[in-house]
């Protein structure tokens, strides 16, 4: 049984013109417009692209390492007092 259950997109069918911009979410291909970068892959050559998905898949997604706000791991296992 097919039921007139699919959604079809309709481009221009938003009146005022306000037009959000909208990602695909990478995990369930769902067309957000609330879109979390969940990583950003840099290329060697030109900027690189960035992964968004879904407020939903979200939380599925490890959190993205800020390389930039790092931590060196100076003074680990020193200092602990093991003894
Ligand atoms: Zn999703």
């Amino acid at each position: 049984m097919t039921g007139p259950g699919e959604r079809g997109e309709c481009p221009g069918a938003v009146a005022g013109g306000a037009r959000v911009p909208v990602r695909m979410c990478v995990r369930c291909c769902a067309i957000t417009d609330t879109p979390v970068v969940v990583s950003v892959v840099h290329q060697g050559s030109g900027p690189g692209f960035t992964v968004y998905a879904c407020r939903d898949c979200a939380p599925h997604f490890p959190r993205v390492p800020d390389v930039l706000s790092l931590a060196p791991e100076a003074g680990r296992g020193e200092g602990e007092g093991e003894r």
